[in-house]
């Protein structure tokens, strides 16, 4: 079983300088994938293992595979998890590379070095960390036991690292083994994007502390453009301050999607919800994928008059927010009560 789940991004911002000015404001936005894994019966026994400080092989012929798998790497036939066997806790460095510079994702915050380590009585290497001060202090041969975290969970990160010499130890307080079996592992896969803002969305999103709501006519075509680049696709004209004109606070709902929730971690919505897709009156701009504010998702249809709402003067707006949907003190729309508009070619203006 495998579930693909998603979190809200977080958001930080950043800027890129040239000589110290500012170029180009970016955002950066990670997507955090939270991955829950089921283990089996070999691996959750090598995880359960894990937390009981025993490093566990399983026997395949006359070899040990450590970590142990399900399947003979080479034949591909089935292993039989009641062959499981302990190694270790010692063994010998067989190869090693050294990380000088350790990112995020590594398992310590210095400098260390990868290793295969073979464990005593195990006939595969073991990949892991080993902490020592530099890479003089390693060569292959080099005897190396586990460093166990004092708190395990059942992850092959129970162990810290492996460290030179021949007894294992534990990193603080052992808090013992895990009361159950582990049977479950969950780990998170990210990604994280930087974007360039365009400099009109700042303006705009400024401008929306007034409660105007800013678009940009374009001095060779004169169409209107609300949330674009800071150019017209067309013209291939730069759209700056003074293109800006205030677009009316009042439109007509042209299309709309009804947005059903799914419970993944992060997740703050938990009842369907409505996006919107405005047409402003008297013009050609039509805002896009808008939330909507005192309308039931029963309510949306196309022909629907709405009129903008804004948060309260003083509120703290999200800064970074650019894709999609309302922008700073914008928070959504509502209706205004008025008659809807009968007009079947509403349905086709969604850009
Ligand atoms: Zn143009």
């Amino acid at each position: 079983m495998m579930i693909l789940e998603r979190r809200h991004p977080m958001r930080r911002t950043s800027e890129a300088t040239h000589e110290g000015e500012p170029l180009t404001r970016f955002v950066e936005t990670s997507i955090v994938f939270p991955y829950k894994r089921s283990l089996g019966p070999v691996i959750g026994a090598f995880m359960t293992g894990l937390t009981e400080r025993r490093i566990l092989g399983i026997r395949s012929g006359d070899q040990v595979i450590v970590p142990p798998l399900e399947w003979d790497p080479q034949t591909g036939a089935e292993l039989d998890a009641d062959g499981m066997v302990e190694v270790g806790p010692a063994g010998t460095v067989e190869s090693w590379t050294w990380v000088p510079v350790p990112s995020e994702q590594h398992p310590l915050d210095h400098p260390f070095a990868f290793a295969f380590v073979r464990l005593d009585g195990a006939s595969t290497p073991l990949m892991h960390a080993v902490d020592v001060a530099g890479p003089a202090a390693l060569t292959v041969g080099t005897r190396v036991a586990p460093r166990w975290r004092g708190t395990r969970v059942g992850h092959i990160g129970d162990i810290v690292a492996f460290v030179p010499g021949e007894e294992a130890e534990v990193e603080g307080t052992d808090a013992g083994p895990a009361d159950e079996p582990v049977k479950m592992m969950d780990y998170n896969a990210s990604i994280t994007y930087r974007n360039p803002v365009p400099m009109v969305a700042d303006r705009v999103r400024e401008a929306s502390r007034d409660q105007r709501i800013l678009g940009q006519r374009c001095p060779v075509c004169a169409r209107v453009y609300a949330g674009g680049r800071g150019y017209c696709p067309i013209d291939a004209v730069e759209l700056t301050e003074e293109h800006d004109v205030d677009l009316p606070h009042t439109g007509t709902i042209t299309n709309f999607t009804i947005i059903t929730p799914v419970q993944y971690p992060g997740q703050t919505e938990t009842e369907p919800f409505a996006r919107v897709f405005v047409l402003l009156d008297g013009t050609d701009v039509i805002l896009q994928y808008q939330p909507v504010i005192e309308l039931p998702v029963s309510e949306v249809r196309v022909g629907k008059r709405v009129a903008a709402a804004w948060a309260p003067p003083d509120d703290d707006f999200d800064e970074a927010g650019t894709m999609g949907g309302a922008f700073g003190a914008l928070i959504g729309w509502i209706p205004t009560g008025e008659a809807d508009i009968d007009d079947p070619d509403l349905v086709n203006r969604i850009f």
